[in-house]
């Protein structure tokens, strides 16, 4: 467990920490001459069950981003109150900041109580317990102490180890990052960094990745609450040896992770304002803005046309001038830059790059999706609201890659190109460019089939493409030189070639059309004019030419395809099993064949054939 100290300067927390733990965490030499804790310092005690880490935070207002930057959500905090001053200014801010980060365990301790009569220290707490009405800290156990008499350290000592005993582990369901707040060399070690681990787990040998540098590294050994350990867990204080980085490259507000981060600007927050902060927050407030270890000027901009007034909550929009490398879920604490007070906290729903239109109905729609409590529930909601992309997701998520498969994997619906679409929708698309692909060919007879970016936007321009190669390959639609056009779409016949149509329709459209020379002598018409008709016709997607001597119905070519994909699917087929399944003669199930041959949509290997590809090969050209 890692307790973090919070109070007003003075109040007592580093001779807490140090009778509690012996050690001295103002260690600066400008700390020990002012009497003052400027930056974080870390002890450790020692128990039968375990060790109890420490973190002493500066009480100074001046240092509030140093105390800002030892907080984190799942530590107990020990709130340090002095009996003769009661709460003062900073009791109060530490015990918000303590809130908008997340904690949710902690106790107090009632300090100096060989300072005051008992009249004050009852008074005292009384002082205490308004403060922390309606906190995390109501109804906690406030424990009066003095390090001059001794009084209450054992009972601090023991309610903390209790504590202790009782909490939980945090679960590891996230790629490892850990918050640097450190970064020294040791002699005979090298390289370490400290801090805390906010997600995932970290052990001897694994290679990390450091964040703004992008630059790896590998632990070569660890601590956790100041102990060797073989591996560090979520708000575990961890100290990583690294090998790989320089200690110059290395200071607090880093991040070292399981993955490479670029960190984001543009955050989406659920903001809420302290209900005693002076002023109603108005758009582009310029803010400073505390994620773990790392601090980011920027300006919050607000959904609503009207302020945010004290103690309201509502969703925020951070452009920070340094990428954070934030996750939906963290806690952030945001200070007001004129007024030098921190005006709330928020925690991120969403870390995408802004759009242009910001408060276009889509944007907010998927910001209400993420903000889903669970993964699950987040992406069924995403779905219902069109194409998601994964990496998307994944962005915002942070989840493990094998648990974000898994994920999709159980939802009814399939990537295209890191996409993610509900089959149902994609059916819907289908339908509606089969629908708009008839309609406009039935509308004029004239036209030779619509390219790609002449259908209308009824599908998102990214996937039209796909939806339209789909219906080709299921044999619904048939594409020439990259136009798509209605299988049974004719293009409109010039008069003589409609005349010889009309006479050729009845003679195709039976189970064993005649061939191309026996139709000549029915007809009357020289061979190789009839020939030279035909090839006009196929080219209009009248009749599709199987080769020379036979042309068949588009219709009559699917069907026969289509029971040569039957026959595919028990194994390879001969001739005669294509003849017979299709109830044609042996001379024209060889010509179809061949033609299918050629087309690459059967392949023949000796006797046999199998089908090789979909439908698209027989009516693309
Ligand atoms: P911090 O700023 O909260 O870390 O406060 P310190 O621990 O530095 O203490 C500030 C001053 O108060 C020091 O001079 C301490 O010796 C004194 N002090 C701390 N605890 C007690 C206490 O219980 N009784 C008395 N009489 N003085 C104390
Ligand atoms: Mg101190």
């Amino acid at each position: 467990m890692i307790v973090t100290l919070a109070g007003h300067v003075d109040h007592g927390k580093t001779t807490l920490v140090r009778l509690l733990t012996g050690t001295d965490t103002d260690r600066l030499a400008e700390e020990r001459r002012r009497g003052l804790t400027i930056d974080l310092g870390f002890a450790y005690l020692q128990h039968d069950g375990g060790v109890i880490g420490f973190v002493d935070v500066p009480g100074h207002h001046r240092f509030i981003h140093n105390m800002v930057a030892g907080v984190a959500a799942l530590q107990h905090a020990l709130l340090v109150i002095a009996a003769d001053d009661g709460p003062m200014p900073q009791s109060r801010e530490h015990l918000q900041i303590l809130d908008l980060i997340g904690i949710r365990r902690g106790l107090i301790a009632l300090t100096k109580c060989d300072r005051v009569t008992p009249e004050r220290r009852a008074a005292a707490r009384r002082e205490i317990e308004a403060l922390v009405a309606g906190t995390f800290l109501q109804g906690c156990p406030i424990i009066e102490t003095s390090a001059e008499t001794g009084e209450g350290l054992a009972a601090l000592r023991a309610t903390l180890i209790d504590a202790a005993a009782t909490i939980d582990q945090a679960p590891a369901d996230r790629p490892f990052r850990m918050a640097v707040d450190r970064a020294f060399t040791l002699k005979g070690t090298g390289v370490v960094v400290t801090g805390t681990v906010y997600a995932g787990e970290v052990g001897v040998d694994q290679e990390i990745h450091h964040f703004p540098s992008g630059r790896r590294a590998r632990v070569r050994g660890l601590r956790v609450q100041n102990q060797p350990a073989a591996i560090a867990r979520p708000g575990d204080r961890a100290a990583l040896n690294l090998v790989g980085l320089e200690v110059s490259e290395l200071g607090r507000g880093d991040w070292v992770a399981s993955h490479p981060e670029t960190g984001h600007r543009h955050l989406v927050i659920d903001l809420s304002v302290l209900d005693d902060f002076s002023r109603s927050i108005r758009q582009w407030l310029p803010v400073h803005v505390y994620h773990a270890t790392r601090h980011s000027t920027g300006r919050l901009a607000l959904f609503g046309g009207a302020g945010l007034p004290p103690g309201a909550a509502g969703w925020a929009e951070l452009d920070c001038d340094e990428p954070l490398f934030a996750k939906r879920g963290d806690r952030l604490v945001i200070r007001d830059q004129g007024l030098d007070r921190t005006l709330g906290g928020g925690t991120v729903l969403d870390n995408r790059p802004r759009p242009r239109r910001r408060r276009a109905p889509a944007r907010i729609a998927s910001i209400a999706a993420y903000q889903q409590p669970t993964p699950a529930q987040s992406l069924a909601a995403l779905l219902a609201l069109g194409a998601l992309d994964t990496r998307e997701f994944q962005q915002v998520w942070h989840l493990p890659l094998a648990s974000q498969e898994a994920l999709i994997q159980a939802t009814p619906a399939t990537l295209h190109d890191h996409h993610l679409v509900l089959d149902s929708l994609w059916a819907d698309w289908s339908a509606a460019l089969l629908a708009e692909c008839e309609t406009r060919h039935a509308e004029d007879p004239g036209l030779q089939g619509l390219q790609e970016n002449a259908f209308g936007n009824q599908v998102p321009e990214r996937f039209r493409g796909d939806v339209l190669r789909e219906l080709v390959a299921a044999g619904k639609l048939e594409q020439r030189a990259g136009r798509y056009r209605p299988l049974r779409h004719q293009v409109r016949l010039a008069p003589n070639e409609a005349a010889i149509f009309e006479r050729l329709q009845p003679l195709l459209a039976q189970p064993q059309p005649m061939s191309l020379g026996d139709i000549a002598k029915d007809l009357k018409i020289p061979l190789i004019n009839l020939q030279k008709l035909v090839r006009q016709l196929a080219i209009k997607g009248a009749v599709t030419q199987v080769n020379d001597k036979r042309v068949y119905l588009p219709d009559q070519v699917r069907a026969l395809a289509e029971t040569a994909m039957r026959l595919s699917s028990q194994g390879p087929f001969t001739a005669r099993d294509f003849r017979d399944a299709a109830a044609i003669g042996r001379n024209i199930a060889i010509d179809v064949l061949e033609f299918f041959d050629a087309r690459g949509f059967t392949r023949r290997n000796g006797d046999t054939r199998i089908v090789a590809t979909d439908l698209s090969r027989l009516f693309t050209s």
